[in-house]
């Protein structure tokens, strides 16, 4: 009998030990499957916005991010408007610091660059910037994402190395800039996209004498129809810049600083060139690492991910679908760095998420003018193959009799089934929020009559009674109708 108890109580503790011993395994388990490594390439808004997030969506993972910066969590749409002395400092565009990292656990590692990945054996090597070659480290990862985003295009011409001329992509570049103005007295922008022109007018605001040169014939041939910018040029112009439009530049004279611009049969003596003429993604680590790249950047699927199943990648650094034209292209957008950041982050933590087609809104300020687009200029629905029409209006952001009211212009693209698939839009007030609601028109196919009859908020101080948007849909029914659309 005795024996049968001691039996049992053995058989007891054995019991114990053994739920014990099962219940660390699974804690192990459990523990080992959720602290995953990250390792970010990158901390700019892609890069960020990735660490960001998957810590938002998973406490224990482990987040490491790589940047060649001294800065991180900066806003490089911001460096224009410390230029024209809208912001006051750069330390202003600089939205945290890496320590402020530390506290959600996310370690940043400045002043290195990734220089290889062997995908293979899931590792990278990164060397710190400024010491000995020999100070290279390595680290392993389950998951790496490459966010390294662009690096500006300078055409092959002579004398883009002499003193005074300069790339605007970094926070570092917009100090170079702004220090090399504030001693100098004439300017020269080559490239008349957003980041040209906004550059242009914080100089001029500087109170440097600026010439903008644009080798094709009108602004922003990216976005907008050669109509809408020509407001915009207008605008400009009257402002003190002076524009040459149709002419590449050709060559960069001086001894050993810049003292000429020559473009066409023009010569100006300048101070500097700022060279603002597109950008190159940054596509060399992940052909290291051996993903696919595609026709303008590194290929992703709609969850961000490359080739290689553990490796994303987001930001400047991919190609995106376009909405519109169905094909791959490029989306170099603060705004679609950071969503695809978020992506990215929710699938490497599990959950399920997709990037969709982009429609590239995009949005600028320059002095009071301020003007956007999004979907399909007309210009280039054609190039594509896209037969379309579109609808004008010019009205103005209030009620006629209400002081204050500005002049608006609008510009919608349509199909001639009547879908809507571009709107650009030129005011000195309320663009950006009319922007948008279009970008969701466009999402969601809506067409020109159906927009003509939409439900908008009207009172005198703030809009007409009927949107300047209602409008140019209107115009657009009708000339649908003449053509017996
Ligand atoms: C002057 C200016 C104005 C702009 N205005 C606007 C605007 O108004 N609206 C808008 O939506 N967008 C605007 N943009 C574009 C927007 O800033 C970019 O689309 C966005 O910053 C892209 O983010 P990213 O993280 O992909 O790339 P980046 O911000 O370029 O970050 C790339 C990061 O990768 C790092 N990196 C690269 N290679 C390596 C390596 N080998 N090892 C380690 N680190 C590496 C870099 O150090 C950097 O930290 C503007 C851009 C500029 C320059």
């Amino acid at each position: 009998m005795l024996y049968i108890k001691k039996d049992r109580n053995y058989q007891l503790i054995l019991f114990k030990k053994r739920i014990q011993r099962i219940s660390k395994a699974s804690l192990w388990a459990v523990q080992e499957k959720k602290r995953m490594k990250v390792v970010i390439v990158g901390g700019g808004a892609a890069g960020i916005s990735t660490a960001s997030n998957i810590r938002r969506n998973d406490d224990d993972a482990e987040i490491i991010v790589i940047t060649m910066e001294k800065h991180i969590a900066y806003s490089p749409c911001a460096i224009p408007y410390v230029l024209s002395g809208d912001v006051e400092h750069f330390e202003d565009i600089v939205m945290h610091q890496p320590e402020d990292y530390l506290e959600k656990n996310i370690k940043v590692i400045t002043n290195s660059e990734v220089f290889e990945i062997k995908s293979n054996e899931n590792k990278l090597k990164y060397r710190i910037k400024n010491q000995h070659i020999g100070i290279e480290k390595e680290i392993s990862y389950d998951y790496l994402v490459i966010a390294t985003g662009a690096t500006s295009f300078i055409p092959p011409i002579s004398g883009t190395k002499l003193e005074g001329v300069f790339k605007i992509r970094t926070l570092e570049d917009g100090m170079i800039i702004k220090d090399w103005a504030g001693e100098n007295r004439v300017a020269v922008v080559v490239g008349a996209g957003l980041i040209g022109l906004e550059t242009a007018y914080g100089l001029k605001k500087m109170g440097l004498e600026v010439t903008v040169t644009e080798m094709l014939p009108q602004l922003i041939p990216r976005s907008l129809d050669s109509d809408m910018a020509r407001i915009i040029q207008e605008y400009i112009e009257n402002e003190g810049i002076k524009i040459i439009l149709g002419h590449p530049i050709e060559e960069i004279t001086g001894e050993k600083r810049v003292e000429k611009a020559i473009i066409g049969d023009q010569v100006i003596d300048t101070d500097m060139v700022i060279m603002a003429t597109g950008i190159r993604p940054q596509i060399k680590l992940a052909e290291i690492a051996g993903c696919k790249i595609g026709r303008w950047a590194i290929l992703v699927n709609e969850k961000m991910q490359t080739s290689i199943p553990n490796i994303y990648a987001v930001g400047d650094c991919v190609e995106v679908y376009d909405a519109i034209t169905k094909q791959n292209t490029q989306s170099p957008l603060g705004t679609t760095a950071v969503r695809q950041g978020k992506i990215a982050a929710k699938n490497i933590v599990g959950i399920k998420a997709e990037f969709k087609a982009v429609l590239n809104a995009m949005v600028s300020k320059i002095g009071a003018m301020e003007f956007g687009a999004v979907g399909s200029s007309k210009a280039s629905a054609m190039h594509n193959g896209i037969e379309v029409i579109s609808g004008k209006s010019r009205a103005l952001t209030k009620a006629r009799y209400y002081p204050g009211a500005k002049r608006i212009d609008v510009k919608i693209i349509s199909t001639l089934k009547g879908r809507i698939i571009g709107c650009q839009i030129v005011a000195e007030e309320r663009v950006a929020e009319r922007l948008d609601t279009m970008s969701l028109v466009i999402a969601q196919e809506v067409t020109c009559s159906e927009l003509a009859e939409m439900e908008f908020s009207y009172a005198p101080p703030l809009s007409m009674v009927i949107d300047p948007i209602i409008l140019a849909a209107e115009n657009a029914c009708e000339k649908l109708n003449k053509l017996g659309k």
